[in-house]
């Protein structure tokens, strides 16, 4: 392997501060306690954020409700001029939103400079370009918004998931309350600066920061009209549970395990690129990654080899570092949970394998891993590891692929890699799942719808079809 030089990316464009409050009403507020957000890649305390009450929820939807009549009445023109602002100004500040996102998620700069950032703004151009065309959406003559929408978002790709929500919300005339993930607040703060800076109205975005209480509170208040969640499937239960008898209309974004399938007819190094980038990138904290590899049968043992000699070349270290292509897991939390699971799949009988590579000292890491061996009933092939671990299985009919791709309790995503155009279109067709790729893996795109089937959640969002999910349309 090449040695590289250190490459690291300067953080001195970023200016965090030592605590922040929450952003109500267009200002930043004060609330009684707060939490601190730590660098995952190397323990170090970035910030103090407030951890908002339910009173402070309470302040938060009031504003977004006093402010919703005049943000709808101000029409779709009008309002895509502030989404074209907002997406102008991500992309002016796009390089110190990527190293914040880094230094508080532990993602590679890589993937935080051209992957997150540049599909934040591309969804706030793109819902921009929606906002003014509603009545040509194909949901009525005149669609109204619902209201205040209530948004709560994972850890994983804080700033991608605040656009997924925040931009077609207010493309639809609605005001929002969002609640990012705890150990990820620090973008959607400098997000709230950035509606100061466009000169948003107050109150049109809100942003409580919080853990599970504060999301609870937020989702329960009985003046919001929509809930958007992103999240696990297990909270997305209580959450559903918690609307349900009431008016609310929920999106719910879940869990994945997705089968990546192998056909002996594809082109083996494009496809080991693909399940690369299926299951590492973002370190494998991805819904929709690649986690369940099927592989067809003749050509098991050539993609393991190929597979295994492309890990090696894995660099797993310092986020802001530019040669960096695994970065740290988000969590303490998150660590155990990839290491318990890893256990399980050993005692169960499953081999691991992981490439030889150095892990910093501090922060929290976990090499590349590959499990082989792995039968259905394998709690590692079942449950969402949210991990850099992929767990590979054999098939020797097309039929047997879509039967092992279709045993999961999920149905986010899948891919499938094949030569030919129609045993694409025919596995796709049979594959229980929201987003099929056709030899890609993980690829976004604004206009592109994305959801879940079964207890991956339900409702969609990007494209056309994000729209509805802010539309009163029945
Ligand atoms: P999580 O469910 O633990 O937390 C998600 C958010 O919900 C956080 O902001 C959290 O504070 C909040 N929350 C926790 N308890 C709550 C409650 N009772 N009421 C309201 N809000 C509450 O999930 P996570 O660990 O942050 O994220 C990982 C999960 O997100 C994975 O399962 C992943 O598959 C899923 N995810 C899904 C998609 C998708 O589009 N389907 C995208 C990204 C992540």
């Amino acid at each position: 392997m090449f040695e590289y030089a250190p490459a690291p990316e300067s953080r001195s464009i970023v200016n965090i501060k030592p605590s922040y409050g929450l952003f109500i009403n267009g200002v930043f507020v004060d609330a009684g306690s707060g939490f601190k957000t730590v660098n995952p890649a190397s323990e170090e305390v970035l910030a103090e954020v407030a951890e908002a009450s339910k009173a402070d929820v309470d302040r938060a939807v009031k504003a977004a409700r006093a402010a919703y009549p005049k943000w709808t009445r101000l029409g779709g023109r009008e309002r895509a001029k502030y989404l074209f602002r907002l997406a102008r100004i991500i992309q002016e500040r796009s390089r110190e939103l990527a190293v914040l996102e880094s230094l508080d998620n532990g993602k590679p700069i890589r993937e935080s400079r051209d992957v997150d950032v540049p599909l934040v703004a591309a969804h706030f151009f793109y819902y921009a370009g929606w906002a003014d065309k509603l009545n040509y959406a194909g949901f009525g003559p005149n669609p109204k918004p619902l209201g205040v929408a209530a948004q709560v978002i994972p850890w994983n790709f804080p700033l991608l998931m605040l656009a997924w929500k925040i931009a077609p919300a207010l493309a639809c005339g609605n005001t929002v309350v969002l609640k990012p993930a705890e150990t990820t607040p620090l973008t959607a703060l400098l997000f709230a600066e950035i509606c100061q800076q466009a000169d948003l109205p107050p109150g049109v975005v809100n942003i409580v920061t919080g853990a599970g209480a504060t999301g609870a509170a937020l989702v329960e208040h009985p003046d919001v009209d929509k809930v958007a969640f992103t999240g696990s499937t297990e909270v997305g239960r209580i959450i559903a549970k918690a609307v349900a008898g009431t008016q609310k209309k929920v999106t719910l974004e879940l869990g994945g395990k997705a089968a990546n399938i192998i056909f002996d007819d594809a082109a083996l190094d494009q496809a080991v690129e693909g399940i690369v980038n299926g299951i590492f990138f973002n370190q494998g904290h991805v819904c929709c990654a690649g986690s369940r590899l099927l592989v067809q049968e003749s050509v098991y043992d050539e993609v393991l080899a190929k597979l295994k000699r492309r890990m090696a070349t894995l660099r797993v270290g310092d986020p802001l570092d530019k040669n960096t292509d695994i970065g740290a897991i988000n969590s303490a939390e998150q660590l155990t949970r990839i290491k318990d699971l890893a256990q399980v799949g050993e005692k169960e009988g499953a081999e691991a394998w992981s490439p030889p590579c150095d892990l910093p000292s501090n922060g929290y890491w976990f090499r590349p891993t590959i499990f082989t061996g792995v039968s259905q009933a394998h709690r590692i092939a079942r449950e969402e590891i949210f991990g850099p671990v992929l767990s590979i299985l054999t098939f020797r009919t097309p039929a047997e692929a879509v039967e092992k791709a279709n045993n999961t309790p999920y149905g986010l995503s899948a891919g499938v890699w094949t030569e030919k155009g129609s045993r694409i279109l025919a596995i796709a067709d049979q594959l229980r799942a929201g987003v099929v790729w056709a030899n890609t893996f993980n690829k976004f795109d604004p206009t592109a719808p994305f959801g879940g089937y079964k207890e991956s959640g339900y409702g969609r969002e990007g494209g056309r079809h994000g729209l509805e999910a802010y539309l009163a349309t029945r």
